[in-house]
């Protein structure tokens, strides 16, 4: 077989070296990707020695180095297509926050140069512009600078201008945009197409250096004194940024820094650093309301109403719900108040007819005693009148025969007028129970009105008992607050009652009346020697129409209930002790509260 060993090893060797050298092929690029501020060729220039020198310390890794502006780096970030980005701080900031890059280290300008403190902005004018010494004098002129994005070029100027109330987005002063290189702005402000340009700081000194510049040709306006390397108009950011993709792997970001740290300066003298605190950067867009806090400017309303249109819709369907509510309570007021009115309204016609029908019901009862009482009224008044009549004959006989003496003459007038007095006295009485009338509340004292009923029931029935009065000394000089009238009423029906009570047992005793003091009340009870009434019918004597009598309407003591409760009192009957006979007690509201009167009024 021609197979023999060295073939075999031979191509067990020739395999291993395949092997080594696909290995050594697979290992992938560190694929880094730098922002080409002033051109692709200008960065080319600018990072090609650092990356080669990085490439020499990253142990055999391949370095891919890749220009690309703004847009094009966001979409290589996109796309997953690269490790490391190179930035400025403003454009760092922005990918930090939008695509969450983290940076590893700070581009310083030299080994003694504090990383926070590295970009700065140079806002210069032709020395001979006179007229223009400080930043604040751009008002009304034109400024030149590269792009809108330059963080050094243009970004921190603006945002110095802002803080001296200035504003070149208000054409105050009025921009102009030269695009890349930054040359193009030294040119403008030459050439006089601008009054002033933004440089970043140290570009004029280099340019200067260069020969590029005259050295004093350019002016730098309102220059910081604690900057001591290049002159600036403005405070110093962090310097460009050296940040990992969210993607690369910790190993990779970690042999990136230390061979980063380790680099010797550039031909500019350019070298790593530990990253620096971005925060200033961060609070400078969000002044400008510009890169990640470019949403603060978003106050148009459509913008608006994306954001918040959950929280409006709430709101109004809050409001609209409240709207509902209210006026639903709204109706339920109007309507309840419309029937609260219409229910007073028939409230006060109900009162007014029940007053009118009490004071009808009044009247008529006082009329129905005077009914009761007029058979022997009418012999009462015929007494005087027969009286009258007689003295008026006696005269005339006694003229017509002569023997009318002066002193028989004045005896018979007198007598003639005292009878004349006694009937008019009985028909006044009457006549002001009888009457219609109102309603009156009046201080009274009680012992005078039972004396007037007593007086007047005397008047109207001959032969009734006395009333004899008993009076408790706690009731002398005390008023009663009542109707008086009405209390007559009361007392008529009582005492015509005890008399009824009192001649069925043909007793000629007197009706008992006293007055005794109840609290805030005076009560008055009036006994009689009739024969009494069965308990159980002592509790009806006070309903309508309830009478033991044939010719009785049994209305009599139902009045009295009503007239005494409309007075605040009360009215019971009870047993009289000893027996036989009744007791009838009311009380009546003393007026004042119980004060007492020394003065008697009857
Ligand atoms: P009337 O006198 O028209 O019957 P009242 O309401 O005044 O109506 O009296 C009702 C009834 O109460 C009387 O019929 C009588 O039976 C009874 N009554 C009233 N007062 C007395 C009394 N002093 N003694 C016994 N019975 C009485």
């Amino acid at each position: 077989m021609s197979f023999s060993f060295r073939t075999f090893v031979a191509l067990i060797l020739a395999g291993l070296f395949a092997l080594a050298a696909w290995g050594a092929g697979a290992a992938p690029p560190v694929r880094i990707r730098v922002l080409a501020w002033q051109g692709l060729e200008e960065a080319e220039v600018r990072w090609s020695s650092l990356m080669n020198q990085l490439e020499g310390r990253l142990a055999g890794r391949r370095i891919e180095l890749r220009h690309f502006d703004l847009a094009g780096i966001a979409a290589a970030l996109q796309a997953g297509e690269l490790d490391f980005v190179v930035t400025n701080p403003g454009h760092y900031v922005f990918l930090e926050a939008e695509r969450g890059v983290s940076r590893i280290a700070t581009l310083v300008a030299d080994a003694s140069t504090d990383p926070a403190h590295v970009v700065g902005s140079a806002v210069v004018v032709l020395d001979e512009r006179r007229d223009i010494t400080a930043l604040a004098d751009l008002k009304g002129r034109s400024l030149a600078a590269v792009s809108v994005d330059a963080f050094g070029g243009y970004q921190i100027a603006w945002a110095e201008l802002r803080r001296l109330g200035l504003d070149p987005e208000q054409e105050q002063p009025r921009p102009v945009f030269t695009g890349f290189p930054m040359s193009r702005v030294v040119e403008a402000v030459l050439n006089g197409d601008a009054d002033a340009g933004v440089l970043r700081a140290c570009l004029l000194e280099r340019l200067e250096q260069e020969g590029a510049l005259r050295p004093g040709q350019l002016r730098v306006l309102s220059p910081r004194t604690e900057v001591s390397t290049c002159r600036v108009s403005s405070p110093l950011y962090p310097g460009w940024a050296f940040a990992a993709a969210r993607t690369t792997p910790p190993a990779l970001s970690r042999d990136v820094l230390v061979a980063l740290l380790s680099l010797s300066p550039d031909a500019a003298g350019q070298s790593w650093s530990v990253p620096a605190d971005y925060h200033p950067v961060h609070e400078l867009l969000q002044e400008l309301q510009i890169g990640p806090y470019a949403f603060l400017r978003e106050t148009a309303w459509p913008s608006l109403w994306e954001r918040y249109w959950p929280w409006v819709c709430g709101l109004l369907a809050s409001l609209l719900v409240w709207g509902a509510y209210t006026l639903h309570v709204e109706h339920l007021v109007q309507r309840r108040t419309r029937e609260l009115t219409q229910a007073m309204a028939a409230r006060q016609r109900l009162e007014v007819q029940l007053r009118e029908g009490q004071q009808q019901m009044d009247h008529l009862s006082r009329l129905s005693i005077l009914g009761e009482l007029s058979g022997t009224l009418a012999h009462e008044l015929n007494q005087p009148l027969a009286a009258i009549g007689n003295y008026a004959r006696s005269l005339l006989r006694r003229q017509d025969s002569g023997n009318l003496a002066p002193a028989a003459l004045r005896q018979a007038a007198e007598e003639i007028a005292s009878e004349s007095e006694r009937a008019a006295g009985i028909l006044g009485g009457i006549r002001a129970f009888a009457r219609k009338r109102n309603r009156v509340r009046e201080a009274h004292d009680p012992a005078v009105l039972v004396r007037e009923a007593s007086r007047l029931l005397a008047g109207m029935l001959p032969g009734v008992p006395e009333v004899l009065l008993r009076q408790d000394a706690a009731v002398a000089g005390l008023r009663v607050w009542v109707d008086p009238l009405q209390v007559q009423q009361v007392l008529l029906n009582v005492f015509k009652n005890a008399w009824d009570a009192q001649q069925a047992v043909g007793t000629e005793r007197p009706i008992e009346v006293s007055l005794s003091r109840d609290g805030e009340c005076c009560s008055v009870a009036v006994r009689d020697h009739g024969p009494g009434l069965p308990a159980e019918l002592q509790a009806r004597l006070f309903e309508a129409f309830f009478t033991t009598k044939p010719e009785g309407l049994g209305l009599g003591l139902s009045i009295c209930k009503t007239i005494i409760e409309a007075h605040g009192g009360g009215i019971a009957a009870a047993g009289a002790d000893p027996g036989p006979g009744l007791v009838i007690r009311f009380t009546l509201p003393l007026a004042d509260g119980g004060a007492t009167v020394f003065q008697e009024s009857s």
